[in-house]
């Protein structure tokens, strides 16, 4: 029995084994799959950019669905203009995200168009599109590699020194010094496992590397703690001044000088304005700002579930 046993048990290991790691092919597929229609139009020429000037970003009446009879976003139309930050808010699934994955064209639309300094971002190269923004997703993924190696990526090529430069910025340095390995350790499925908060930071730390005219950051304040998020809106701020910045917010208290708040809801925008104007409109806006400072007053930490 016990001869049998173990073998079969073993057995039963390799077999998970070989079952997630078909999964994650599954995984790799499917997303390969869903962006093989994404390519370069013959000769597309790059986007144009002037020198390190952040240019104009606009959405005209943008209609997107991930499936065929499921629409996502309706007539969505708004500009960003140059060097200026716009916020968007809402309930979860509402459609913030998405918003940002047709700018880096990880999706193509259904009609409707987003242009970047005037260029449609269907005619460019999308190397040269990426190239131009940096994005700090909601959930980074990590490359299994080492923790430098995952912030150096930002920028091909980039020295210790500039590495170390941005890591101090994001507010990771001090822990990375503290590993065994320092700069040198294993990260990702098979290394260390990083929190949310601090994947996050590795995220802007390589953005910061990358140092792209056009920003996006999809705010993940749930991974960080109060005292981080304070340090790291700070840092934010730095980073989108005078840059077009697209600042997916789950805190309101974070958003309130931006040039332009969305408030979008089932994939429309319902509302439009600063701070102080959608607070005098009394809608939807103001009721989320409400009740969010009242859930600060009862709990100072508590994380609105209005991602
Ligand atoms: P938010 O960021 O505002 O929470 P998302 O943009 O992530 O919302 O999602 C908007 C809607 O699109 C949701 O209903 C979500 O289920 C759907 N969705 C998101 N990603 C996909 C996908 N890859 N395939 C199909 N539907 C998706
Ligand atoms: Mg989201």
């Amino acid at each position: 029995m016990i001869q049998l046993y173990i073998p079969l048990n073993f057995l039963g290991v390799l077999y998970r084994e070989i079952k997630q790691s078909l999964a994650d092919m599954e995984k790799l597929f499917s997303l390969l799959d869903q962006n093989k229609e994404i390519a370069d139009k013959p000769a597309a020429p790059v986007l144009q950019l002037a020198g390190n000037a952040s240019p104009e970003v606009e959405f005209k009446r943008v209609n997107f669905s991930y499936e065929e009879k499921r629409q996502i976003l309706f007539d969505l139309d708004f500009t960003i203009a140059a060097g200026t930050t716009t916020a968007v808010v809402g309930h979860s699934g509402s459609g913030k995200s998405t918003l940002s994955r047709l700018l880096f064209r990880f999706y193509d639309i259904q009609s409707g168009s987003i242009h970047i300094g005037g260029q449609n971002i269907m005619d460019v190269t999308q190397h040269s599109l990426r190239q131009a923004i940096g994005i700090v997703p909601q959930d980074t993924v990590l490359f299994n590699d080492t923790i430098g190696y995952n912030i150096a990526y930002g920028k091909p090529g980039a020295t210790k020194e500039e590495v170390i430069a941005v890591a101090k910025a994001a507010y990771i340095h001090d822990f990375i010094e503290s590993l065994p390995d320092g700069y040198e350790t294993m990260v990702g499925e098979r290394g260390l496992k990083l929190s949310g908060g601090e994947k996050q930071r590795v995220a802007i730390a390589r953005t910061l590397l990358k140092n792209p005219v056009v920003m996006i950051f999809d705010e993940a304040t749930s991974a960080l703690d109060s005292k981080s998020e304070q340090m790291i809106q700070a840092q934010l701020k730095q980073i989108a001044k005078s840059r077009t910045s697209l600042v997916i917010a789950h805190r309101l208290s974070t958003i309130v000088d931006a040039q332009q708040i969305l408030v979008m809801d089932k994939g429309r925008i319902i509302e439009r304005g600063t701070h102080t104007e959608l607070m005098a409109l009394a809608g939807a806006y103001a009721q989320m700002w409400e009740r969010q400072q009242h859930s600060y007053d009862t709990a100072s930490n508590a994380i609105e579930a209005e991602s």
